[in-house]
């Protein structure tokens, strides 16, 4: 299926306006009820089938081209975070404390804008095209898991979708076979020694001592248990023990993230985060409460899948480089999909040629809206080709 210039132009206008309107009337995750009901409205004026509350807030639809070829799925999520919109454009958020700063509106809007093309082109679509609106991707266990569940996979041959990207600058697409984005794992841990006087230390045990023990010997998982070639990270982002200066503190609070490429090397780090707990706690005569909260698995593209998106890529796009980028530290609920089925998610450019973009989640974050066009030609051209595989 190949759409005209005459008719991007069209869509590029209506994605614009459609990614505004969900600007400035954001929802937090499962709450989506309002850009649940935008979305459905709009695709079943198309007449596409249209399932509503699918892992709560989300929607599915289906639309059966013409001609004989595979079921593709393209996902996008739908969600906004709980941050104060900064910015001073027409279209800033409306709702207080409530923004779209991670994109969201952009996902939504593009691939709204996919199903319209598709809808207008049936006659000449090869195969099913399976369109996600998943709520939730932002707080845990995220919506992909529900939509699973609700059967949004059902028949499906393979899965793509799309990251707008504001560090990288409008025009780059990028994207990583195998282990591409991380799993975000947190953990914390409650050290309960005995206080007492600081001048009596021998009747006491010393929860911040201990603490203190364990934060450095957390740093030799990652330096010396873990593959020098593989990639991980723990970092403990808060430590928190006594009172006052001549208290030995009895308790001591620490937390921090765990971000791992691979099972494999997630599921080590972890049982090595609770050995070294363990040890170091045993060894001061402290005891210790660990607990572990599991963030999304990692996103890992099937090769020939990613190969794909940047062949395709590579033909289709002419504004950019097409690139294969290094794997990236942020956790996606993507993840969830790609264990299930082949596919690829990737990277679109939306930020500034000099980098000055607000990061994702900022209150003043932005996108280049154009990166919206870039993805919606991509997404037909890749389920195009994905659908005529044997
Ligand atoms: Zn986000
Ligand atoms: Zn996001």
């Amino acid at each position: 299926m190949t759409i005209g210039e005459h008719e991007w132009k069209e869509l590029y206008e209506r994605m614009v306006e459609w990614r505004r309107h969900l600007h400035r009337h954001p929802e937090l995750s499962f709450k989506e009820t309002a850009t649940a009901e935008m979305i459905a409205g709009l695709l079943e004026t198309w007449g596409l089938e249209v399932q509503r509350g699918v892992a709560g807030t989300g929607v599915v639809a289906r639309l059966r081209g013409e001609l004989p070829g595979r079921t593709i799925a393209l996902r996008a999520d739908i969600d906004a975070l709980p941050i104060q919109d900064e910015k001073d454009v027409s279209y800033a958020s409306t709702v207080p404390g409530v923004m779209h700063a991670c994109g969201h509106d952009g996902h939504t809007a593009q691939l709204l804008a996919v199903a319209y093309g598709y809808s207008r082109n049936r006659e000449r679509t090869a195969g099913t095209r399976v369109f996600l609106f998943q709520p939730g991707e932002e707080v845990l266990p995220g919506g992909a898991l529900g939509m699973i569940r609700d059967g949004a996979l059902d028949g499906v041959d393979a899965i793509y979708g799309i990251h707008l990207w504001s560090p990288f600058p409008y025009g780059r697409i990028a994207t990583r076979p195998g282990p591409f984005m991380a799993s975000p794992d947190e953990f914390e841990i409650e050290i309960v020694g005995k206080g007492g006087h600081a001048g009596l230390p021998h009747q006491a045990t010393d929860a911040l001592v201990t603490g203190a023990h364990l934060v450095v010997a957390l740093q030799t998982i990652v330096s010396r248990n873990v593959d020098p070639l593989t990639s991980a990270v723990v970092s403990v982002g808060q430590l928190q023990a006594g009172t006052a200066r001549n208290v030995i503190a009895e308790r001591c609070y620490l937390s921090g993230t765990v971000r791992t490429f691979t099972p494999e090397s997630r599921t080590e780090v972890r049982e090595r985060l609770e050995e070294v707990a363990r040890h170091v706690c045993g060894m001061h005569g402290a005891t210790y409460k660990l607990t572990y909260h599991e963030g999304y698995p990692p996103v890992v593209n099937d090769p020939r899948e990613a190969d794909r998106v940047l062949r395709v890529a590579g033909a289709l796009h002419r504004g950019g480089p097409v690139e294969v980028c290094a794997p990236i530290m942020a956790g996606e609920d993507f993840s969830y999909y790609l264990r299930e089925r082949p596919g690829c998610f990737f990277f679109v450019g939306a930020g500034a040629a000099d980098g000055s973009s607000a990061p994702h989640h900022h209150p003043r974050f932005d996108l280049d809206e154009r990166a919206m066009l870039d993805s919606a030609r991509l997404l037909v051209g890749i389920a195009d080709d994905a659908a005529a595989d044997d």
